[in-house]
């Protein structure tokens, strides 16, 4: 019965943050993970807000409200904050509760040592991501970012940031949050507090690839740590020749683990952490190592999933219209139309779901800043704006 209740816990405890965390995430779309994300996000905020508003008044909605806008709309510490509570709070928690078992039966002195520069060189890494320019765009660097990033004509054309004053380089964006244009914008990071864009996405990706292998060497750690424990307290012999046990894992194992549970509960739930934690983390780097080997950002694919749909309308508009019409004045009436999707989508979505020809059509993504894996990976390394041609690109 313990043991199903604490399986219960830890499936749900799983749910809960896979579902907080991941959500959103493609994979998840219209599963029960998408919809609790929902209500984590949305959903549970709405019902507060209305809550308050019985309570309070117009006046609770508003103070509300406000401190929403501040913690999202405005540039804020508040998530930097939390990661350095909770990065030096598990160092803490490590040092407390485990450090004594260094050096122990598994592991050497120089581990205390390891962890250490570890830590040091992860918040190091989030000091740099912080604060270092994601590639702001200004007056007197414009031009360079216009020669250095062509126009599309698909997703991106030119334009002027109507805040800035300038014209807005392809691939760039203008953030509400920060208010100004980042070169190759990839999103508005709240946990740095900064944008990630052109000059700092190397360290955002050096970033999650240390946590991730920190969080990795955290939970072997650990896990050395309980099992030279084991060693030292001969627990494995104590329970087969005093207590009867079979000597095989399958009978093993329970007693195992309610013996690390009642005497190194602080170390498993630590371990528990940092394994979910680096899974996350990898998850997140692999799909933004992607971003970089395809030369894409996030943002582009937002624009992508935007020009793919509104070309799907199109197409089924077209095929539509052709069956209605006849082809020659379908085509007449449609070629008017075809202009990129800038919130013309809504001129679509009331077609026909009638499915013509056209709309079997495959919509090609066609990413003209792909140049191949070693070259995107090289533009991520060294990028644009850090290299000497860069300067001389303001004559074009
Ligand atoms: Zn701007
Ligand atoms: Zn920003």
């Amino acid at each position: 019965m313990q043991w199903l209740l604490l399986g219960c816990h830890g499936c749900l405890t799983l749910v809960v943050v896979v579902s907080f965390l991941c959500g959103q995430w493609p994979i998840f779309q219209g599963t029960f993970i998408q919809r609790i994300h929902y209500f984590i996000t949305i959903g549970a905020y709405d019902y507060f807000l209305r809550f308050v508003m019985l309570i309070f008044g117009t006046k609770g909605q508003n103070a509300i409200l406000s401190v929403e806008h501040y913690c999202c709309d405005r540039p804020n510490p508040i998530l930097q904050i939390l990661y350095l509570a909770i990065i030096g709070g598990m160092y803490f928690i490590i040092i407390k509760s485990s450090f004594r078992y260094i050096p122990g039966y598994y592991l050497s002195e120089v581990h205390r040592y390891t962890a250490f520069i570890a830590v040091i060189v992860g918040v190091g890494l989030f000091v740099l991501t912080s604060f270092s320019d994601p590639g702001t765009v200004k007056a007197d660097n414009v031009s360079a970012y216009l020669s250095a990033y062509p126009y599309d004509n698909i997703i991106f054309m030119e334009k002027q940031c109507s805040t800035c004053k300038i014209t807005r380089p392809a691939r760039s964006k203008h953030c509400s949050i920060c208010d100004r244009c980042v070169a190759r914008f990839d999103h508005h990071c709240g946990w740095m507090n900064n944008c990630i864009g052109e000059k700092n996405t190397r360290y955002f990706m050096a970033f999650l690839l240390w946590h991730f292998v920190l969080c990795l060497y955290g939970t072997v750690v650990l896990a050395l740590i309980l099992c030279g424990q084991l060693k030292d307290h001969k627990v494995i012999y104590i329970l087969t020749a005093y207590y009867g046990v079979e000597d095989s894992l399958y009978s093993l194992f329970p007693h195992v683990v309610q013996w690390l549970l009642i005497s190194y509960n602080t170390q498993i739930l630590v371990m528990v952490f940092l394994a979910v934690v680096s899974l996350l983390l990898a998850g997140f780097f692999g799909y933004h190592a992607c971003l970089c080997l395809t030369n894409t950002t996030t943002n582009e694919t937002f624009k992508w999933k935007d020009y793919i749909s509104w070309k799907k309308r199109l197409n089924e508009a077209k095929a539509s219209s052709a069956a209605l019409k006849g082809d020659t004045f379908a085509d007449e009436n449609v070629s008017g139309r075809e202009k990129p999707p800038q919130k013309r989508h809504a001129l679509f979505c009331c077609t026909r779901q009638k499915v013509g020809e056209k709309v079997g059509e495959v919509i090609a993504k066609k990413n003209m800043y792909d140049r191949g894996v070693l070259r995107n990976v090289f533009e991520i390394i060294i990028p644009f704006s850090a290299r000497r041609s860069f300067l001389f690109r303001k004559s074009d």
